[in-house]
């Protein structure tokens, strides 16, 4: 959970705000971001259910695209294939756009299920496809969808699916999804923003994109189709504008997802190219969205973090099967860079930020991408004046 010390680093005494990982916490590992038959996946939930469980993966968070929904009941419940909507055309941006292009009042209403609680409590008995119905306890599936009615994808995690009185909140505005879920402890993000919308001025200047919890600082659908450009991969990493954010002084955690769409391990949208590992005291939704809240989790594309702690001065970060670490602040800059799978930096004072990149060569997949080995990104720790407020988004 998000802490603030007051040290004295080198050069300066400083706050430092952040969440550290205890090596002797629970790890859960998490897949936020995924496609069901719900809109454009091949899988239906409990397939996607089985899939992740039979992995070792924990969490879940089936987001799928915003779409005509049967969630209240009134009339599409057993219309199994949503229709997949998007945004109007864009601008800028390269690439294939994944979906048509509809009309923007199309699908006002997002898809989301209930997961958590069984069809009796949600007092929804057509929801029989829910994995914690049959299985209870094995895993948490939290509600979510990926809205891209207003242009870019924006994933929530954790909508409320009874907000207030009614049923399902219905987008009344473009971005009104935002406040209810954050006001219900959930998070909203930007997906897969590289080669999107990865100019700062897109999230920094609009009030609305500013207050998100954050980015997905790799999609693996992204990173594993951006090979032809970039064999390393390093297209599938959001690093300019996370660094931007940051730089501008505003909180940013950023995130792993697959963004899967096929069981096709093969495809770029098959399953287990990214995720999230969490550090949450249990798996309720609670004690998950809470650590999501405080940034209590790394992004991982293969490398495991264990520990990130604070030792004095000094940042430590244990990643066993890292073979290059490093410790980046400020404007992106490279604070500290070794070959190894343990460092420590010692803080100065003036970092404004540091984030750490933890790499191997381990290659995944060797045909499609032969220069991509596997990353983790840990959450930035804030390196603060003594005494200064907390930085925009984590002030509570
Ligand atoms: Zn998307
Ligand atoms: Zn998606």
């Amino acid at each position: 959970m998000l802490e603030r010390y007051e040290i004295s680093a080198r050069d300066a005494d400083v706050a430092v705000v952040g969440a550290f990982l205890d090596p002797d916490a629970p790890g859960h590992k998490a897949n936020l971001h995924c496609h069901s038959t719900h809109s454009d996946g091949q899988l239906s939930p409990a397939e996607i259910a089985e899939l992740y469980a039979a992995e070792g993966y924990s969490i879940l968070c089936i987001a799928d695209h915003n779409s005509y929904a049967d969630q209240d009941g009134d009339g599409l419940r057993d219309w199994n294939l949503d229709g997949v909507v998007t945004s109007p055309p864009r601008p800028r941006g390269e690439g294939p756009k994944p979906h048509l292009p509809c009309t923007e009042d199309a699908g006002r209403e997002a898809y989301v299920r209930d997961y958590t609680r069984t069809a009796a409590e949600q007092g929804r008995p057509w929801v029989d496809e829910n994995w914690q119905i049959a299985r209870p306890g094995e895993l948490l599936v939290l509600p979510g969808f990926e809205d891209h009615h207003t242009g870019p994808h924006i994933v929530a995690n954790g909508f409320p699916v009874n907000p207030g009185a009614g049923d399902i909140a219905r987008f009344k505005g473009t971005n009104d999804y935002r406040e209810v879920t954050q006001d219900a402890g959930g998070v909203v993000y930007l997906a897969h923003p590289h080669g999107w919308d990865d100019e700062p001025a897109f999230f920094l200047n609009h009030p609305e994109r500013r207050r998100f919890d954050g980015l997905e600082v790799v999609n693996s659908f992204l990173m594993r189709r951006g090979k032809q450009a970039d064999p390393a991969g390093g297209d599938g990493f959001a690093r300019r504008l996370w660094d931007a954010i940051l730089t501008a002084g505003v909180s940013c955690w950023g995130w792993g997802n697959d963004d899967m769409h096929t069981a096709d391990l093969t495809h770029h949208a098959g399953p287990f190219g990214a995720w999230t590992d969490i550090w949450s005291d249990s798996l309720s939704a609670e004690d998950v969205l809470a650590a999501l809240r405080s940034g209590s989790f790394c992004a991982s594309t293969g490398v495991t973090v264990s520990s990130l702690t604070l030792n004095g001065a000094s940042i430590a970060v244990n990643a066993p099967n890292a073979g290059r670490i490093r410790f980046v602040g400020h404007g992106g800059r490279t604070l500290l860079e070794a070959d190894t799978s343990a460092a420590e930096y010692c803080l100065v004072g003036d970092e404004g930020y540091v984030r750490i990149e933890c790499e191997n060569d381990n290659r995944r997949w060797p045909e499609q991408q032969p220069g991509l080995g596997q990353w983790a990104f840990c959450q930035p720790v804030w390196i603060l004046a003594a005494g200064q407020g907390m930085p925009e988004g984590l002030e509570e």
